[in-house]
């Protein structure tokens, strides 16, 4: 817990983790299984103060949430309070903000931040999609994809090329509603976070008004690359209380589980290795409130949130693997939570950055 720094935060993790308890994970196998994103619990969450520009907040909300035991419905909603509503607070025009911000912040809207194109994901550089200046605005050409929340999404903060410059400048980022007939959003099937509503995302000729600009011209990488880092803190928070979560759930049911005459929590092969994932997930919460700390206070901790990426989120992930391991035959299941957890912790190492991009930045920082 971040309790060591906020004290005054007690009563409202509290809060959060009695409505995820009561409020949210009665209902989540049930969102599972319809694979869909429940866009009236958002506004529930809304409502329950869940969906804040509070970063302090936002901490707690990070940890409590994936509890709910819907890591894709806990990634949607931090992508809303973690990405897209603060890049509209920071970057947004007045206009903007009552448009886009506002209804977000009550739960009435939805958004998706769309960087990713089929032939450019941690190459941000060879970014294809196209912004071309018309008399009214702008005409937009180009593809989407594997973009979370896409097919709910109300409208996209859309990065694209608006100058014939080549490499990490010449792209802006745009403001655009869904509803236009020039925009089609088609759902992707994934292996897991079935809840998260990803898609794919084509843009024909779609013209926007000049005011569409979220920020300043050819500054797309910049904010692009900020908005990225407080993904990395934030989902580094979530991923590894839910896998602390995932372990303490399997330690119960170790101890439960009867064989060779006692149980599976008394085999020292088995503690030994409980034992190690608490130790690997605790360094790891510790390194996350170690920048979050320095976040907090304004330090600039990008790369100790590269190290966040490449070592809380592979942590996270195999331990995660292990709980599988650990149930034998019923974690196998397709139904079962476990082998569920481990679908969705597939895509904790490739979205928002992979461990091999993270150890190339780790070393630029080290000058190596
Ligand atoms: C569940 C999920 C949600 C996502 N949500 C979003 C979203 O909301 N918005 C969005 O814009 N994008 C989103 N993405 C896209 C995601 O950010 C990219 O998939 C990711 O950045 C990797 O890019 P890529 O898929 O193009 O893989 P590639 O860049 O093609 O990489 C393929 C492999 O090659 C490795 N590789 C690439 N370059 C190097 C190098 N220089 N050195 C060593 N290895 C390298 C990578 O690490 C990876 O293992 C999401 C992806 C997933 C899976």
């Amino acid at each position: 817990m971040l309790h060591d720094f906020l004290p005054q935060h007690h009563a409202f993790r509290a809060h959060v983790r009695s409505f995820v308890e009561h409020g949210l994970r009665p209902l989540s196998e049930k969102w599972e299984k319809q694979r869909q994103f429940p866009i009236s619990i958002f506004r529930e969450c809304a409502r329950q103060k869940l969906i804040s520009l509070d970063r302090e907040r936002n901490g707690i909300i990070a940890e409590e949430l994936p509890k709910c035991e819907s890591l894709g419905f806990a990634l949607s909603v931090f992508v809303q309070a973690n990405l897209v509503a603060p890049m509209l607070e920071e970057l947004g025009s007045a206009a903007q903000k009552k448009k886009f911000l506002s209804p977000l912040l009550r739960g009435e809207k939805l958004g998706a931040v769309a960087v990713s194109e089929p032939s450019a994901g941690s190459d941000f550089a060879a970014l294809q999609t196209k912004a071309q200046e018309t008399r009214a605005g702008w005409r937009l050409n180009g593809t989407k994809t594997y973009i979370t929340n896409a097919a709910i999404a109300d409208f996209l903060i859309l990065a694209a090329r608006t100058d014939p410059v080549q490499g990490l400048q010449g792209m802006s980022l745009f403001l655009i509603p869904v509803s236009s007939n020039s925009v089609s959003i088609k759902r992707l099937s994934m292996l897991g976070l079935d809840t998260s509503a990803a898609g794919e995302i084509i843009l024909t000729n779609c013209e926007i008004p000049a005011n569409s600009m979220l920020g300043e011209r050819g500054q797309a990488f910049a904010y692009v690359q900020s908005g990225l880092n407080r993904e990395r803190l934030f989902g580094g928070l979530a991923c590894v209380s839910w896998a602390q979560y995932s372990l303490d759930k399997t330690l119960r049911y170790l101890q439960g589980r009867s064989a060779f005459g006692t149980t599976l929590n008394r085999f020292q092969a088995i503690r030994h290795q409980v034992a190690d994932m608490h130790t690997r997930l605790q360094a790891a919460r510790q390194l996350n409130y170690h920048a979050f700390r320095g976040w907090l206070q304004g330090e600039n901790v990008t790369k100790e949130i590269c190290m966040i990426k490449l070592f809380s989120y592979q942590t996270a992930q195999s331990v995660v693997e292990s709980c599988v391991q650990l149930h034998g035959g019923v974690g196998y299941m397709d139904q079962h939570w476990c082998s569920r957890f481990y679908r969705d912790a597939r895509a904790l190492t490739i979205a928002a950055g992979t461990p091999e991009i993270m150890k190339e930045m780790i070393a630029v920082f080290l000058r190596i």
